[in-house]
């Protein structure tokens, strides 16, 4: 067509050249549209203007063509434009002769494209048709031009026609740049995250444009096709692809599948992919996908995964810890700790249940629970957990009590620390309690013990310096009296009186001794009853008649009313230890001339016998007391009658062996003491029974005034002296001492240290401070030898401290001229 239309149009040009090189330039320029329309407007003009009508074809074609077409020469390798058509004018901007006489369009060439220009024109001169795209210096911008140029052969004798076109191709050039970068961006970013696109090409049953994806598949090339891929599918993950792969191509299901493919050198690579089908706008189906390599993020999601695995592992432990751990935890997951979730042990500590809400300060928490430190009540914001938490600050070893509303206290060592959040802020508190309520109770168990342990500790140590005292006191008189039979006369009266003294003194060491094994017996459970009926009054008889002497020493009024009849279950010897013990208690512990009544009653099965006495009473608060072993209310030196505090001891004990039970009662200090002994009374009658024995003084020399509250000791240490010639007088208590010394100005005082009233220490005290006492001899005489004793009797203002029983010539030593100020 297009030769048939270059012959046409080349008879009707006039200078042929030109006719045939635009008309051809013209049809490979233009479009077919524009070359019709062109012939529709030359078919409506009349025959005879055949030759015109031509030649206006010819300019109707050149001045629709948008492309600028020239014709002209070459000249010494130049180019002489001769003839331009309009759109060449609109290309350049310049006429024919403008651009020859600038020197031609070469001007305007960018200077890189030169070159290309001369090989160009080399080969148009050579005859040839050539094109090139070019770039000029045009409207103060590069624009690109598309340059196509022909020589024509010459007519003969004519001059060679170039004929060429030139096409600005700036925007196809710079969309196909665009295109270019595109392409290359695209590529980059494919290559970059391992992503491939591929089209499926219905027809063809091929992936088409699939390089890149190809690539996934460790292929080299898009060549190697959609089967080689499908061959690198582990056989496993084929089937299940090419299903997902059809349902996707059809329609029927989104194609979205991960699996596994082996390279060509053995590796294997994860691949996921997806696809999308669609329809065009010309109703043809189109699937496209994607796919995308996903090893790593597979490694990584099975790495995750076991960590997660791990980590899981590793929360059960924890968990399994925080439930079996004895001690209670608890976490607290607000900034106030209001919510605070506790464990088993704390659950249990504070009346919870695990896993829950625990915290004090959470709405609706029980507000019975009252909280304590170091016996002071405290607010519960704070509590250990509320604290750290309020303060940022741990709390350490903290302890505390709670004291629950059923009475329950629960002693807790507490440790919290806070827990703070990325920004440095407190978000919640872990907290440790350790329940140490036992422990606590132990503490002061042992500590009770302790205290016991000590208590009898120490009476054990007075004990035994009160039984040395004890034993001490009747070997005095014993002694004095064995002194005095010494230098008796014979006479059967005196040696009587010396004997009642050792017998009596004798006796009360024997007393002593036989408490001291009985106590001794009793704890040890070896003291065994002899059970028999017993008149409860022969009992009270016999006790009245082993301490009449006694008695009537002290001048009390005793008063007996015990009626008849009353029978007991007993051990008579037993029976009436109880009493003369409690008889002996009433004659010690009233002032001389007191009275003492002992009364007995039935109550039922029951008789009740009451020892009251009108003397020293007890204090309210050691009524109990006085029943435990070696328990003594008045533990002074001045205490009068002494004793080894275990009377009362086995008083309570062998009433208990016999079924009954012992009390007393009394108003206070001064007011008396009724001492009342609870027995059974046995059912039968039986017999009654019977009696007992008493003490003496003497003169020459030396004034001695023996100051002593025993009075056998006063008194045979007085007969003493006297038998050896001094004047001796005796008193029995400090004050009486100071009495008869300042009227008898003694020249030696031998004073008790342990006297009612006013004791030793100070009625020495008191003689020094006198103008006569001041160089009087005074000794003292005593059962106290403890080195304190002789310390304090020193200070006291004593010359000597003498043990009973003294050793008479000991204290003659002191009856020197050189000591005595006569
Ligand atoms: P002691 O050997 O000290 O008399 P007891 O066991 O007989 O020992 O008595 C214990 C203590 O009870 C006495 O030391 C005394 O303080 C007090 N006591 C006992 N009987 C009486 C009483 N009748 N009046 C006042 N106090 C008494």
């Amino acid at each position: 067509m297009n030769t048939q239309l270059l012959g046409g149009v080349a008879g009707a040009v006039d200078g042929l050249a030109w006719g045939v090189a635009f008309v051809a330039l013209a049809v490979a320029l233009v479009a077919g549209v524009l070359f019709a329309r062109a012939r529709r407007r030359v078919a409506a003009l009349p025959e005879a203007d055949g030759a015109r009508s031509e030649r206006r074809l010819q300019q109707a074609v050149a001045d629709l063509a948008s492309d600028g077409v020239f014709s002209g020469r070459l000249e010494d390798g130049r180019l002489l434009i001769d003839r331009v058509t309009p759109g060449f004018v609109s290309a350049f901007g310049l006429t024919a002769s403008a651009i020859n006489t600038r020197g031609g369009w070469g001007a305007l060439l960018h200077a890189r494209d030169r070159a290309a220009m001369e090989a160009q024109l080399l080969a148009v001169a050579d005859g040839g048709r050539h094109a090139t795209e070019l770039r000029y210096d045009l409207r103060g911008t590069t624009v690109w031009l598309e340059c196509r140029m022909q020589r024509l052969p010459a007519d003969p004798g004519g001059e060679a026609v170039i004929v060429g076109a030139v096409r600005d191709v700036t925007a196809q050039r710079e969309t196909e740049r665009k295109l270019e970068r595109r392409e290359a961006q695209y590529r980059f970013a494919l290559e970059g995250t391992r992503l491939g696109v591929w089209e499926w090409d219905y027809e063809a049953q091929e992936a088409i444009d699939a390089d890149l994806a190809g690539r996934l598949f460790g292929l080299p090339s898009a060549e190697d096709g959609h089967q080689k891929a499908l061959e690198r599918i582990v056989p496993e993950d084929r089937e299940r692809v090419l299903q997902a792969f059809m349902a996707g191509a059809e329609g029927r299901a989104p194609y979205d599948v991960e699996y596994r493919v082996v390279w060509p050198d053995g590796s294997e690579h994860w691949l996921r992919s997806t696809g999308h089908r669609s329809v065009d706008a010309e109703g043809t189906p189109r699937f496209l996908g994607v796919t995308r390599e996903i090893t790593e993020e597979k490694a990584a999601a099975g790495r995750i995964h076991e960590l997660n695995e791990q980590l899981q592992e590793k929360v059960r432990e924890l968990e399994t810890v925080f439930d079996l751990a004895p001690i209670g935890l608890g976490f607290g997951t607000d900034p106030k700790c209001d919510t605070i979730i506790a464990n088993e042990a704390l659950a249990r500590m504070l009346d919870g249940i695990p896993h829950d809400n625990v915290s004090l300060t959470r709405p609706g928490a029980p507000t019975e629970i009252r909280a304590f430190r170091g016996g002071r009540e405290f607010p519960r914001g704070e509590l250990p957990m509320q604290r750290a938490a309020a303060t940022g600050r741990p709390v350490v070893d903290e302890e505390m009590e709670l004291h629950f509303p059923d009475g329950r206290v629960l002693a807790l060592l507490s440790n919290a620390a806070p827990l703070f959040n990325d920004d440095g802020e407190v978000r919640g508190c872990v907290g440790a309690f350790i329940d140490i309520t036992e422990q606590r109770r132990l503490e002061r168990e042992v500590q009770r013990r302790l205290d016991e342990l000590k208590q009898a500790d120490r009476r054990k140590d007075e004990f035994l310096a009160t039984l040395a005292h004890e034993l001490r006191n009747p070997l005095a008189p014993i002694r004095n009296a064995s002194m005095l039979l010494g230098l008796q006369d014979g006479s059967q009266q005196g040696i009587d009186w010396v004997r009642r003294v050792i017998d009596r003194q004798t006796d009360h060491l024997a007393r002593l001794i036989d408490d001291l094994l009985d106590v001794s017996r009793i704890t040890r459970d070896k003291l065994t009853l002899r059970l028999e009926r017993v008149e409860l009054r022969r009992v009270i008889d016999n006790a009245v008649e082993s301490m009449r002497s006694q008695i009537d020493a002290q001048r009390h009024r005793l008063a007996v009313s015990v009626p008849p009849g009353l029978w007991l279950q007993g051990d008579q010897v037993r029976l009436t230890q109880i009493f003369s013990n409690l008889l002996n208690n009433a004659v010690k512990y009233t002032s001389a001339g007191g009275s003492i009544d002992v009364t007995a009653a039935a109550e039922g099965a029951w008789v009740n016998v009451t020892v009251r006495d009108n003397g020293v009473g007890i204090p309210p608060d050691q009524l109990r007391q006085v029943f435990e072993m070696f328990y003594q209310v008045d533990r002074s030196i001045e205490r009068a009658h002494a004793g080894l505090g275990i009377g009362l001891t086995l008083v309570e004990r062998l009433v208990r062996m016999h079924g009954g039970e012992v009390w007393v009662r009394s108003e206070g200090i001064g007011r008396g003491s009724a001492f009342t002994v609870r027995l059974p009374l046995a059912d039968q009658p039986a017999r009654p029974e019977g009696p007992a024995p008493s003490a003496g003084r003497a003169v020459r020399g030396l004034r001695i005034l023996v100051a002593d509250d025993s009075v056998d000791s006063a008194l045979t240490l007085t007969a003493l002296l006297s038998a050896a010639g001094h004047d001796v007088q005796a008193v029995h208590d400090g004050f009486a001492a100071l009495q008869r010394a300042a009227e008898f100005r003694p020249h030696v005082l031998l004073l008790d240290i342990g006297m009612p009233g006013l004791n030793g220490y100070d009625t020495c005290r008191r003689i020094r401070a006198e103008p006569w006492g001041r160089n009087a001899v005074i000794i003292a005489i005593t059962g106290w030898g403890a080195d304190e004793d002789r310390r304090r009797s020193r200070e006291a203002g004593f010359d000597a401290h003498l043990v009973k029983p003294v050793d008479y010539a000991e204290l003659q030593k002191y009856f020197s001229p050189d000591n005595i100020a006569l």
